[in-house]
Order: structure tokens, then C-alpha cells, then sequence
């Protein structure tokens, strides 16, 4: 499909599981995710509160929330590294070099933010495989 776009000079979006995946979703499932749960904002790390983006039980099912059953307590997410610019480099207006700990006081084996710690964090791929881009 992306060496026929290519070939046409086409930009766009295709769904290649089209024998799966409807336009739609998955309606089964999205009627008992809306049964149980109502949309909130919620907080990201390194992006801050975006409207909408989050689920959270319905007050009619709160009994089933497993950290108030078992009185767990959720500390809140630390602040980023001053200087990190993981919330940039999320959405696109930084890359991981442009970070001034990329690579020095930030690397995989001692990650400072939060897009080094995981194999798919983009400062991680970018530490293991910049050198290819
Ligand atoms: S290199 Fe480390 S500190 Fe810098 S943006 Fe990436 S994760 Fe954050």
C-alpha cells in the first residue's frame, strides 16, 4: 500500500486490516467501556492535563476500583528533570539531541525522563539508532 501511495504520489491514511477493523470500532466493546467507565481529563506525564483524554469507573461501579478495595494509594507522578524536553519531543517539536541530557547524564542504562525508560520511548530508540536517521 505505501509503495503504491508512493508510486501515485498519494498522502493519506489506509486501513490495511480492513477485514477486521471497521470504521466504527469495536462496538461490543465500546458499549461496555461507556458502561463502566465515563470520560475524565487526565494527567500526563510531560504533556500535563489534556481534556477528555482519560477513563475512570462510573460512581455506580466505584466499588469495583481495586485501589479503593485494597486501600492503595497512587503517589502522584514526579516532575520532570529540569531541562528534560520529553513533552516536547512528544509532540514533535524537539528531537532527543536537542535535550541537554540526551546521551551525557540521560541514557538508557540511566534514564533521567521518562521517553529514555522504555524500549519505545523515543530518546531510547533515538540513543540506540540515531546515528541511522
Ligand atoms: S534525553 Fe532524557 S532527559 Fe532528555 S528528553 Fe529524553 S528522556 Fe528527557
Amino acid at each position: 500500500m505505501l509503495l503504491r501511495m508512493i508510486r501515485r504520489g498519494e498522502i493519506k491514511i489506509e486501513n490495511e486490516y480492513a477485514r477486521a477493523v471497521r470504521y466504527e470500532g469495536n462496538v461490543e466493546a465500546q458499549k461496555l467501556i461507556n458502561k463502566f467507565f465515563e470520560v475524565i481529563d487526565a494527567k500526563w506525564r510531560a504533556l500535563g492535563i489534556i481534556p477528555k483524554s482519560g477513563l475512570e469507573l462510573r460512581e455506580e461501579y466505584k466499588d469495583l476500583e481495586i485501589r479503593t478495595h485494597h486501600n492503595v494509594k497512587v503517589p502522584e507522578l514526579p516532575d520532570l528533570e529540569k531541562g528534560c524536553l520529553c513533552g516536547a519531543i512528544l509532540r514533535g517539536l524537539a528531537l532527543p539531541p536537542q535535550c541537554p541530557h540526551f546521551g551525557k547524564t540521560c541514557t538508557p542504562r540511566n534514564p533521567v525522563g521518562p521517553c529514555m525508560v522504555s524500549y519505545e520511548g523515543t530518546c531510547h530508540i533515538f540513543y540506540k539508532y540515531g546515528a541511522l536517521f
